[in-house]
């Protein structure tokens, strides 16, 4: 496991995946211990807000009967459903009030499970000028994993925040930071 922790500067933004009371004890799909990220988080916002870095939050964000869920042959129970109290975000993550949202899993025939899946978030970062992705979240083997392939297939330099992200399972999670590593991940601390 990594010992040191990235330092954020010019060029980098945070981007924090799915960090939905869904996704949290008590949630429709929850991760154990899911909303321990959430304190974990909120210092690395705290970080880019010093530094004026801009904080980007993903939301998986499904309508009624999506075809991820197990009714319609999916993977999953029904979760996140769009406006309702399990889609929001976990009410202790200090999100800043110009978070900028990125929304996902909106398409009926299909899942996104990437924050850079048909949502032009790889051309947002290009014209921001950013270069470097830090990213924490839920779940690390899923839709963090799926983001950190994305955000370095697109040519950004991608930061896991390890402790800031947690799996659906220990071995999901393990097989999870081997790829990421394996694809030109750094993984912090
Ligand atoms: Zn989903």
């Amino acid at each position: 496991m990594p010992e040191h922790e990235e330092t954020m500067k010019s060029g980098d933004a945070l981007l924090i995946v799915d960090v939905q009371n869904d996704f949290c004890p008590g949630g429709a799909l929850a991760i154990e211990k899911g909303d321990a990220v959430v304190p974990v988080l909120n210092r690395w916002i705290s970080r880019a807000s010093e530094k004026d870095l801009p904080v980007y939050a993903s939301r998986d964000w499904h309508p009624v009967g999506h075809v991820s869920f197990r009714e319609q042959g999916g993977s999953w129970p029904p979760h996140c459903i769009q406006d309702t109290s399990g889609a929001a975000f976990h009410k202790d993550l200090n999100l800043p009030a110009d978070t900028v949202v990125v929304t996902k899993g909106v398409r009926f025939d299909q899942d996104q499970n990437s924050a850079f899946d048909q949502t032009g978030l790889a051309e947002e970062f290009r014209r921001r000028q950013i270069r470097r992705i830090f990213v924490g979240g839920l779940a690390l083997d899923v839709c963090v994993q799926a983001t950190v392939l994305d955000a370095l297939e697109e040519g950004f330099e991608t930061v896991l925040l390890l402790s800031a992200t947690r799996p659906v399972t220990a071995e999901g999670g393990e097989k999870a930071i081997e790829s990421m590593k394996k694809g030109g991940a750094v993984i912090s601390g």
